[in-house]
């Protein structure tokens, strides 16, 4: 018995993995696939770690593709924050 709910548990996570991979832009299904074959606890602690790293629009706040010149959910277009150079002292 403990073997079902055990089950139902693990597929219910990695399920929860694939949406939360899906609403960040991410392949949802692979991400499932993945949390499902690995475990879930493991898939899911690395897309929070991984998964979320992309910059988010400024404008809607939609998660963008890193490098991006413009949003993929509004076509705002966005602008990379340089990296100023190092002072020599
Ligand atoms: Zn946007």
């Amino acid at each position: 018995m403990e073997i079902v709910i055990l089950g139902i548990v693990w597929i219910s996570l990695a399920m929860m993995v694939g949406a939360l991979a899906e609403h960040w832009n991410r392949s949802g299904l692979a991400w499932g696939l993945a949390a499902l074959i690995l475990t879930p606890i493991l898939t899911l602690a690395y897309l929070l770690v991984a998964g979320n790293a992309h910059p988010r629009c400024p404008a809607c706040l939609g998660h963008t593709f890193s490098g991006a010149s413009t949003c993929r959910n509004c076509g705002q277009e966005i602008t990379v924050p340089q990296t100023r150079p190092r002072e020599t002292v």
